[in-house]
């Protein structure tokens, strides 16, 4: 399949300059479109201001406006019928090294801040799957990692600077603000502009990966938090076929000095002899160094380079949170999918999420398990196989991650949000007239 019939399947609307999804990561689409091309958005308009003065007039001037990243999610959660501000040109990075924090520019991205922190001596305590993602993008949609002690990548914020809908700046502190601060957090562009990010600092770390083949699922029913507990990062892909995990990924964090050894099977797993893409028969240079070699925290916990294309290229993303506790339960309920799923499927990654108190986090008081699904670019058939996969897992009160595709109806979506009228009210006092509101938010927290 070409772009052009990629992008018809996907429901987008082509409108020219049209960039080979093979192409290096660093070539960005057209910024009308997202990263995996699957959203035309619906707006042209993106204002990029220089500085917080600007940001704040373009604020007052615009009636409607959303806040854009990095544009990796997959549904409309940044989309305009009229603006979008970029927060690209408020890149600046500053280390508090007395307050072990790093206060950044919303327009950083993870793989430009993490260099720059490691070189002081610091480390942040966790990564998406890739480090391409802006800071400010990936917190207002609870994106994480994985480790059963790791919250996602919000739960790092320390204090965040926000325009709110007239112009105002406000500043939020873990600290000083209590509820205001847990409520704006995970914000889904929907409290106002966040400009700046301060973020707590761990010391520098090294990783270790080591990628086994071959889990059986069987071991899951009585080792599950072992599983997900043998690293610091732990993750598992599966095609759903054949009752396994093709491939368990272990990320170690080492002590200083430590030398790592890693056994040569893993509940019955064997240690891969090469390494490995998660999806079978991809190349694996764009994925980052395995088979137990010693590296900086952020070459480590990211599955995929900075830069190259991460995952595939070509393709859409599902994923939802279920309690960790219920984990087992909930495969096995997917599972009864699965020749369904394959064909459509490029591979699906399980990771655990530690719990936290984010008004909107995906993992609200509740440790995660999160099953994710990259797809095919394949709308049309994976559209059809979304509500017979949130039916399986409607027993595990699923919460689908923010910035992926879900066909959820909104009152069941609402009803996983205990704190969501709290939300809104915290909404409507930062930006009365509603603002930063789109159809996502319209359509998903508004429409019951
Ligand atoms: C290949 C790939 C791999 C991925 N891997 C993972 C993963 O491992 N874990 C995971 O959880 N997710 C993952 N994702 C999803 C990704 O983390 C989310 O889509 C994330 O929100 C992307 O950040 P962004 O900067 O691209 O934000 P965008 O997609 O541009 O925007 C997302 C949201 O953030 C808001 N926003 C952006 N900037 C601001 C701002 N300055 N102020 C207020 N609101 C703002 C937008 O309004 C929108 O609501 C992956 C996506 C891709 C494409």
């Amino acid at each position: 399949m070409n772009k052009r019939e990629f992008l018809k399947s996907t429901g987008a609307i082509v409108a020219g300059g049209l960039i080979s999804r093979l192409a290096p990561a660093q070539q960005q689409p057209a910024p009308h479109e997202n990263w995996a091309g699957n959203i035309t958005y619906s707006t042209d308009h993106v204002h990029t201001p220089a500085n917080l003065d600007e940001v704040r007039e373009v604020v007052k001037r615009c009636s409607k406006l959303r806040a854009v990243g990095s544009r990796h999610s997959f549904n409309r959660i940044a989309d305009s019928t009229q603006n979008q501000i970029s927060l690209e040109h408020l890149n600046q990075i500053d280390i508090d090294d007395k307050a072990r924090t790093v206060t950044v520019g919303a327009g950083i991205k993870y793989g430009q801040l993490a260099p720059v922190i490691d070189g002081r001596g610091y480390a942040l305590h966790n990564l998406a799957s890739l480090p391409h993602i802006s800071v400010a993008g990936a917190i207002a949609t609870a994106t994480h990692g994985s480790g059963i002690h790791n919250g996602n990548l919000a739960t790092e914020v320390r204090a965040l600077e926000i325009v709110t809908a007239n112009g105002e700046v406000i500043h939020l502190s873990r600290e000083k603000d209590g509820d205001q601060f847990l409520g704006a957090v995970v914000g889904l562009g929907a409290v106002g502009v966040v400009t700046r990010v301060t973020l707590d600092l761990l010391p520098t770390f090294q990783v270790a990966q080591t990628v086994y083949q071959n889990l059986n699922f069987n071991e899951l029913a009585h080792n599950f938090d072992a599983i997900f507990g043998a690293g610091y990062s732990v993750s598992l892909f599966t095609d759903w076929q054949h009752h396994q995990a093709t491939q368990v990924w272990i990320k170690r964090k080492l002590q200083s000095g430590e030398k790592h050894e890693s056994a040569a099977e893993f509940y019955g797993a064997k240690r891969a002899t090469e390494k490995l893409h998660p999806i079978t028969g991809h190349a694996a240079e764009s994925c980052t160094e395995q088979m137990g070699v010693a590296g900086p925290w952020y070459e480590r916990l990211p599955h995929f380079k900075m830069n190259f294309t991460p995952s595939s290229g070509r393709e859409l993303q599902t994923e939802y949170f279920v309690p960790r506790e219920r984990g087992y339960e909930a495969i096995l309920a997917v599972e009864k999918l699965r020749d369904q799923i394959t064909p459509h499927l490029f591979v699906t990654e399980l990771r655990t999420i530690a719990a936290d108190h984010l008004w909107m986090s995906t993992a609200y008081e509740r440790d995660s398990l999160a099953i994710h699904f990259t797809w095919k670019p394949e709308w049309d058939a994976v559209k059809q196989i979304l509500p017979q996969i949130e039916a399986q897992l409607r027993p595990f009160a699923p919460r689908p991650h923010w910035a992926k595709l879900f066909t959820l109806p909104p009152e069941l979506l609402e009803a996983q949000y205990a704190r969501l009228g709290d939300f809104k009210a915290l909404v409507k006092q930062h930006d009365p007239g509603g603002k930063f509101r789109n159809e996502f938010l319209d359509t998903n927290l508004y429409a019951t």
